[in-house]
């Protein structure tokens, strides 16, 4: 189980994401990645290795990996191959929904099988890629519904923010059994799976309970 971290409010926060999985990092990964949603679409990266080259991936991209939303991941593989197609964050087939995963989902096979047999196209080998298409397939208007509606359907002991280009400003995190902590500052918030990922930028911090959903925005949080 490794790091998550995320942010909604008003600045660029591609730094803030990796400076929040750099203090993450004591808790060991194998490969990480952001995404951001900048404009109408979400760009993500990822890289096999330390933050570094993560760090160096996104500097390749020339500015294409920017925006006011987005999370962050360090992975600490468990299921599928440590690669860059399986790190995180994950995506659906239209590329619309992004997630990132702590812990396993131990249905996902089963899962799997059912969102394929109606077009799902997965990327990755991993568990968590399936919460993603998940939410996709529940999401109609509403982000935090196709959460609730995702999560209850949703086996094992994890937890994970999601993020949607047609819901600019808004993160929504679940857990079972896994830690998720937000954390409000003035305008912005952010969540992450341990407080030392946004302590720098504040102290005002709301935990989230086992079997929670939490939305967050620049305006604060609602669970
Ligand atoms: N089970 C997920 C995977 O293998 C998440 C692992 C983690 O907690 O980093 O991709």
């Amino acid at each position: 189980m490794c790091g998550i971290i995320g942010y909604v409010g008003p600045r660029e926060c591609r730094d803030l994401l990796l400076e929040g999985l750099r203090r993450l990092e004591y808790r060991g990964y194998d490969s990480a990645g952001v995404s951001l949603l900048g404009g109408d679409d979400i760009a993500s990266v990822h890289a096999v290795g330390n933050l570094e080259k993560l760090r160096d991936a996104v500097a390749a991209g020339n500015g294409h990996v920017r925006g006011s939303t987005g999370v962050g991941h360090t992975r600490w593989a468990t299921h599928g191959r440590v690669t860059e197609a399986n790190a995180h964050p994950h995506s659906d087939t239209s590329n619309r929904v992004h997630i990132v995963l702590n812990g396993i989902v131990e249905n996902w096979t089963d899962l799997r099988d059912r969102l394929e047999a109606v077009g799902a196209e997965f990327t990755s080998e991993t568990d968590a890629e399936v919460v993603a298409h998940l939410i996709a397939a529940h999401l109609n208007g509403d982000l935090t519904e196709a959460v609730r509606q995702a999560y209850s359907e949703l086996r094992g002991h994890f937890a994970f923010v999601a993020m949607s280009a047609d819901h600019p400003g808004v993160l929504v995190g679940a857990r079972k059994e896994c830690p998720l902590v937000v954390g409000i500052g003035d305008g912005e918030s952010f969540i992450a799976s341990a407080i030392p990922a946004f302590l720098a930028e504040t102290r005002n911090v709301q935990l989230v309970n086992d079997g929670e959903i939490v939305e967050i925005t620049a305006d604060g949080s609602r669970f």
